[in-house]
């Protein structure tokens, strides 16, 4: 069986993990090693493309490199591969691997992850249908139904397909211009561009578009200007038959804050709804990521899977966590090879113990629910960055602390990255003002109060 493109890049990227934690000068990692791909796997040689000649002749000569990348491969594949850098001049498909990378002044930090795919997605009876819907969009673009609108609740693989989808268009019709974006880099693309430092107009931009994919559309609401721009944008791309997929978390009937106009142009395609998946379903994906690592299903006490599968079955995001926290424990701490049910349960114990009801709430529970809203990991949250969602998620972690615990605004701002006294302060009062007129955040604050209560 041909080793596919995801096969390919986790391959790599362990390769580059190993070469990471042995080479001392870190500098030469980043600037020679870390922009190399795997080109292609041919018999036992692994061709791998630098992004340079320099890096391409270095990788070539250094004798301690070459011994380092061969360690690397053999620990990773057991196999002893040959490799051979080369440079994007040696093969015509380098070229477009290299010039993929955006050109356009917009939407520099959204892009599709090769890593989610159809093949690595696994199809049950909850999700048949939104599979099945994606696979025909990617045969005809523009063709079959516009939108494609999916909807489910967090963590039930939206993000997956649509990536999927693009991945898939991308693969057979490499010149189609395929566009993924969140719709919360649309709504910031939206106020820096009508700030106005920017010539060339996103209108005209996305009208370029041959597959436009949205994430989370359900942010759209009560963004009436962005919304506006979207309405034009999408009615220009239907009717020129290119393709639009949108996600949500709910139904196009249950958004609230959108024009009727809008709901009615989402309601004109297809929607489907992936529900939480099966026992069976939640096992093959078990099966899938544990076979992704490197290991083997058997070597696991099937009812201690099983035992993963159904206290994690709501959430597949959450299934994959504690996954995650079992190979963690049971390679890094345990070495074990062989993993019984009791293992598999004691390493899991602190996030299902988290999620018994009747334990008094937590600024920790908080933080985790508004994550959970708005698909963001603990760490944004308590970052730097201050894009308007992250933001806005975290002044919303400081108003529900502050009102559902009293927490003290010095450890408060501690627990959120350390901001200081007045920042949170005056975050708590920017919500409670913003809540007196903004109707999507009050339902937002309403949501997440009913998954701290879920
Ligand atoms: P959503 O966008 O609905 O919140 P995601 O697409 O982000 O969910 O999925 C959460 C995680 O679960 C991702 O890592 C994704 O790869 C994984 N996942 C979800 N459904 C499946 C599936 N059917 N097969 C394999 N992985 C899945
Ligand atoms: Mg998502």
């Amino acid at each position: 069986m041909p080793i596919s493109l995801s096969q390919k890049e986790k391959i790599w990227d362990d390769v580059l993990k190993y070469i990471k934690e042995r080479l001392e000068d870190r500098h030469v990692f980043d600037q020679f090693f870390s922009t190399t791909k795997i080109h292609k796997i041919e018999g036992n040689k692994i061709l791998v493309l630098t992004d340079s000649k320099l890096a391409y002749s270095l990788l070539n000569s250094n004798s301690t490199y070459k011994n380092l990348v061969d360690d690397a491969v053999y620990f990773v594949t057991e196999t002893n591969f040959e490799v051979e850098f080369i440079q994007p001049d040696d093969i015509q498909s380098s070229i477009q691997t290299f010039s993929d990378q955006p050109k356009h002044t917009f939407f520099q930090h959204c892009s599709l992850n090769p890593k989610y795919t159809f093949d690595n997605f696994v199809v049950g009876s909850s999700n048949r249908e939104a599979v099945q819907a994606s696979v025909l969009i990617t045969a005809n673009p523009g063709e079959s139904f516009n939108p494609l609108f999916i909807y489910s609740k967090s963590g039930l693989g939206k993000t997956h397909l649509l990536h999927s989808i693009g991945n898939y268009i991308k693969e057979k019709r490499p010149f189609f211009k395929v566009l993924y974006i969140t719709t919360d880099a649309f709504i910031d693309e939206f106020v820096k561009y009508v700030r106005g430092n920017q010539d060339e107009s996103l209108k005209d931009f996305l009208k370029t578009v041959d597959v436009l994919l949205i994430d989370d559309i359900q942010f759209l609401s009560e963004k009436t200007k962005t919304a506006e721009l979207f309405f034009n944008v999408f009615n220009f791309l239907v009717s020129n038959g290119k393709q639009i997929v949108l996600t949500s978390d709910r139904h196009p009937n249950d958004l609230k804050g959108l024009e009727d106009r809008l709901v009615s142009r989402f309601n004109m395609g297809l929607s489907v709804n992936i529900q939480n998946p099966d026992i069976d379903t939640c096992i093959s994906i078990l099966k899938t990521k544990i076979e992704a690592n490197g290991l083997n299903i058997n070597n696991f006490d099937y009812d201690g899977i099983v035992y993963l599968a159904e206290n994690f079955s709501k959430n597949v995001r959450e299934l994959e966590g504690a996954l995650n926290r079992l190979l963690f424990y049971t390679i890094n701490v345990k070495h074990m090879s062989k993993i019984d049910i009791n293992t598999i349960k004691e390493s899991v114990s602190g996030i299902s113990s988290k999620k018994k009801k009747g334990n008094t709430l937590t600024e920790q529970d908080i933080i985790s629910a508004v994550c959970e809203y708005y698909h963001l990991t603990e760490e944004q949250v308590s970052s730097k960055v201050r894009t308007s969602q992250i933001a806005l998620a975290r002044q919303i972690c400081m108003y529900l602390c502050r009102t559902m615990l009293n927490t003290p605004f010095i450890p408060l701002g501690k627990l959120l990255g350390g901001r200081d006294h007045s920042t949170v302060m005056s975050s708590v009062e920017k919500v409670e003002l913003m809540l007196k007129t903004d109707l999507s955040l009050n339902n937002a604050i309403d949501d997440i109060k009913k998954l701290l209560n879920s």
